[in-house]
């Protein structure tokens, strides 16, 4: 057995808005099939910061998902919805160091600002220099000056990105009192260490957002590998929302082989009808990142019947 020159240490991080789908699969199988022949660590996070949009019910199916499947995960699984904590203590962080800011302005006051590439709008200002008078903070701002942010990804190749035309001063707490994803998922990177982030290039917008929240917070930065999402006939990312698929935990074979097909791995063929273990012996043996292709989006090349 070889041993690694330096741990990995990878995770997978769905939230449970919803089944898994075969959108989520692949980035599972990516994330740990890069972590396993690497001779890293796979964990498991379950992303439930967003309350309202969360479920138990979501998340009890996919852990049953994810082992019907045949993924064993390191330690224990982390729940956002139990860290609030952590967050809160990096938020104060931020606060002391005068990095964020309240603010007060409704969605209604923020309409017509100029959108974000992600469709937000981008933060106008109007709470930057201090609340207005006779208005209350509604939310937790930082405040991004002037910065580029460049990262190698391992799939995408060079990202560079002018924060404050793309993402602007963006929410770290909201009006409703919950943690924003971009604060939680870097402090729980950074709890974890997590030294490999594989996953969707639907989140290839929110890195650099999330790379200058570690340089804040004095967090390191992981290596960033972006995978291509899968989209429907209508060039729709696989979610809740267009009605995706939910995996079947009965036949999870056919669903892992195209998972691998998706990802360039270029499975035989016959092996198409073997058992999730055999599936996995092959995957193990002959995973290569630089085989997956380099796009941001792609659609599967068949439907499994
Ligand atoms: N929870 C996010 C999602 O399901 C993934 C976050 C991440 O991998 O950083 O889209």
């Amino acid at each position: 057995m070889s041993i690694p020159d330096t741990l990995y240490r990878g995770r997978f991080a769905p939230s449970p808005t919803g089944p898994l789908h075969f959108g989520s699969l692949v980035a599972a199988v990516g994330s740990f099939l890069e972590a396993r022949t690497r001779g890293g660590e796979w964990l498991l996070r379950i992303e439930d910061v967003d309350a309202p949009r969360c479920s138990q019910a979501a998340a009890d199916s996919i852990l049953r998902t994810l082992e019907a499947f045949g993924f064993a995960w390191d330690g224990a699984v982390v729940w956002q919805s139990r860290r609030v904590a952590a967050y809160a203590a990096a938020l104060e962080q931020l606060k002391q160091a005068g990095r964020v800011f309240p603010c007060a302005c409704s969605r209604k006051e923020l309409a017509d600002s100029m959108l974000a590439p992600d469709g937000a709008a981008l933060y106008p200002g109007t709470c930057r220099h201090g609340l207005p008078a006779g208005k209350v903070a509604r939310a937790w701002r930082v405040r991004v000056d002037a910065t580029r942010i460049t990262f190698d990804d391992a799939v995408q190749g060079c990202i560079e990105s002018d924060l404050a035309q793309e993402a602007g001063d963006f929410i770290l707490l909201r009006a409703d009192g919950l943690f924003a994803y971009q604060l939680a998922v870097v402090v729980d990177d950074a709890a974890a260490g997590i030294t490999q982030v594989v996953r969707g290039a639907d989140l290839l917008l929110s890195t650099p957002r999330q790379i200058f929240l570690q340089h804040c917070l004095g967090l390191p930065t992981p290596a960033y590998a972006h995978l291509p999402v899968v989209v429907n006939a209508a060039g729709e990312k696989l979610s809740k929302q267009t009605r995706a698929q939910r995996l079947d935990d009965a036949r999870p074979g056919q669903a892992l082989w195209a998972a691998l097909d998706f990802l360039g791995q270029q499975p035989p063929p016959e092996l198409r009808a073997a058992s999730c273990d055999e599936i996995w012996r092959w995957a193990r043996l002959h995973w290569r990142l630089d085989r997956v292709p380099r796009q941001r989006a792609a659609q599967r090349a068949e439907e499994t019947p």
